[in-house]
């Protein structure tokens, strides 16, 4: 039985003083949730916030990190980093990074690699355009992403490893996908998953449903065979974000 896991995805938002009212306002809502909570900060966040939750069961992510260990890559944070500060979740490939930072396929497959390594979970974003959705690839598209972003990844790490399914026309849109829509894409990556591996594997592997996720539709969402809770953006900066989570 796998367990759901709901991730906040904070985006650029709230200053480290901020970011610990917010945690301490709403993490007695959030714990003791049967869903594992992650509260996804900015880089300068994660260290408050993981002392003001320390005790709730509540855990912190980043929102990305270098798939190098170190270097010469001015303003970036690498695993090894995220490993020594206690981060075990880290979100990788969201659509914001590939669209505005030029991530791609590769490069996430890197940082999913290398946040194994280091022993965080990567949280691994991939979904299709409205673009590519109206021309009938969804399929095809999350199939081949879902290949990419695990090449190289052994069936033992393949297992600790979450997929985010978030179509990129539902992401800060208000637009959610249907649940029908969700679980035939979250299938979809899981099916794939079982061609890759096996049905087994392919059956622990936790696949969220993001993309506009709200208090109104999350239950519905997170009832469907194939999705093991969300990544939420917008809504997981709300006071009652821990309705999401308990949905
Ligand atoms: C996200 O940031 O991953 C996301 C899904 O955002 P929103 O919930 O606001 O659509």
């Amino acid at each position: 039985m796998r367990k759901k896991i709901v991730a906040g995805n904070w985006k650029m938002n709230k200053s480290p003083v901020e970011a610990v009212e917010f945690a301490r306002s709403i993490k007695d809502s959030v714990k003791g949730s049967e869903a594992e909570a992650v509260f996804c900060t900015p880089f300068v966040c994660l260290g408050p916030v993981m002392d003001e939750l320390k005790g709730s069961g509540i855990a912190v992510g980043a929102q990305n990190m270098h798939f190098e260990d170190s270097g010469a890559f001015t303003g970036e944070i690498s695993a090894p980093m995220l490993k020594a500060m206690g981060v075990p979740f880290v979100i990788v490939g969201h659509s914001e990074r590939r669209q505005y930072f030029g991530e791609t396929d590769e490069s996430v497959n890197l940082k999913a690699k290398k946040a194994l390594v280091h022993g965080l979970t990567p949280i691994i974003c991939l979904g299709e355009t409205l673009e590519q959705r109206k021309q009938g690839i969804t399929t095809d598209l999350v199939r081949l992403q879902t290949r990419i972003a695990m090449s190289g990844i052994e069936k033992a790490d393949a297992k600790k490893v979450v997929i985010a399914y978030e179509p990129i026309w539902a992401i800060g849109t208000g637009v959610t996908a249907t649940d029908a829509q969700a679980e035939e894409a979250c299938g979809d990556v899981r099916r794939v998953l079982a061609e890759i591996y096996d049905n087994d594997t392919a059956e622990t592997i936790r696949i969220q449903y993001g993309g506009s996720v709200t208090v109104d539709n999350a239950k519905g969402l997170f009832a469907m065979p194939n999705i093991d809770g969300g990544l939420v953006g917008g809504a997981s900066l709300k006071p009652d974000f821990g309705v999401i989570v308990n949905a």
